[in-house]
């Protein structure tokens, strides 16, 4: 009997050098790994882009930068139930696969990798991952078990497309902190690039989640951006204290009906434990409730000479 051959990957045919590009969306974890070895054994400098989809203009900004310094690039899009808690909104989080896919398509990307829960997570799946010490404060307070969920699934892209660079968003602080330790601690391949935040033109951070809010509740959002402006001018005029830092942060929250702040605290960017004044490198972050949906926000806190650098 005759076998029929597989076509070759996308990125090693003539056609990736063509000007019309077409990008591949891949379902399977199996040709996956198999489109990864092949450009891995070329010496190809695969780039990967994990994302829940409802894409916007942060995850475009990742995509950006990976086009910018590897071929191919694979944006991967699952929503994924393990980092989710029971009353979260893993079954209203917004699912637009075509226009994800049409956007991919437009911006270069080579590969999507869209696998279904069942591809993931097959019925015997068993295994987790736990970053020790860094994953049960700030968000993971308020959300336990959600950074085993992004760990076990981020090792899992990881060895599935290989990536020798793999692009992450700030705003996600305390996760890019964590998926760096895993790397470190399983001595994988993949080299982190952290990219800054996205903002809209009046500073809210963009996320898929904004897209729950009403009119009213989108003025309101801006309180998280406005309490960390207030805290960097604080900074600006020789603050150090950071129980006064907060303050001046909680405070515009305080003054936002509508807002409720979850948690605001200074913390050490390595370890992620709240620091009494400010240091060489820590960030502020917080989440708040705006209605029912829950927002994040942060920004670096670095030493640059005499004085300290925030920046948004
Ligand atoms: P998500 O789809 O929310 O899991 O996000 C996928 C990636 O996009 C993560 O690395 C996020 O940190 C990043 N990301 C989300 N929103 C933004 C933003 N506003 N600016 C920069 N990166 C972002």
């Amino acid at each position: 009997m005759r076998r029929i051959p597989r076509p070759l990957p996308r990125h090693l045919s003539n056609s990736c050098l063509d000007d019309q590009h077409s990008m591949e969306t891949i379902h399977t974890v199996a040709w996956m790994k198999q489109v990864a070895s092949e450009a891995r054994l070329r010496e190809r400098i695969t780039g990967l882009v994990p994302t829940m989809g409802a894409l916007h203009e942060g995850h475009f900004s990742l995509v950006r930068e990976a086009k910018r310094r590897c071929s191919p690039v694979v944006a991967s899009i699952f929503v994924n139930p393990k980092q989710f808690g029971p009353s979260e909104d893993f079954q209203r989080y917004p699912r637009q696969l075509e226009k994800d896919r049409a956007a991919l398509e437009d911006l270069g990307v080579d590969y999507l990798f869209a696998p279904s829960t069942e591809e993931m997570y097959p019925k015997c799946f068993r295994s987790s991952v736990v970053v020790e010490g860094l994953s049960d404060g700030l968000e993971g307070r308020t959300r336990p078990g959600h950074f085993r969920g992004v760990a076990t699934v981020v090792l899992k892209l990881f060895q599935i497309v290989q990536p020798r660079l793999a692009f992450f968003g700030r705003k996600d602080a305390q996760q890019v902190r964590i998926i760096q330790q895993m790397v470190r601690d399983f001595s994988l391949d993949a080299e982190i690039v952290v990219c800054p935040i996205a903002r809209e033109a009046d500073g809210l951070a963009i996320s898929s989640r904004n897209v729950y809010l009403s009119a009213a509740e989108r003025k309101a959002a801006t309180a998280l951006y406005r309490s960390l402006d207030a805290m960097r001018k604080e900074v600006g005029r020789g603050e150090r204290n950071t129980a006064r830092l907060l303050e001046v942060l909680r405070e515009v929250i305080r003054a936002e009906a509508g807002v409720r702040l979850d948690y605001a605290e200074i913390v050490d960017a390595d370890t992620l434990e709240a620091v009494p004044s400010l240091r060489k490198s820590c960030y502020a972050l917080l989440a708040a409730f705006v209605g029912g949906t829950r927002l994040i926000d942060n920004a670096p806190i670095e030493e640059e000479g005499q004085s300290f650098n925030v920046t948004l």
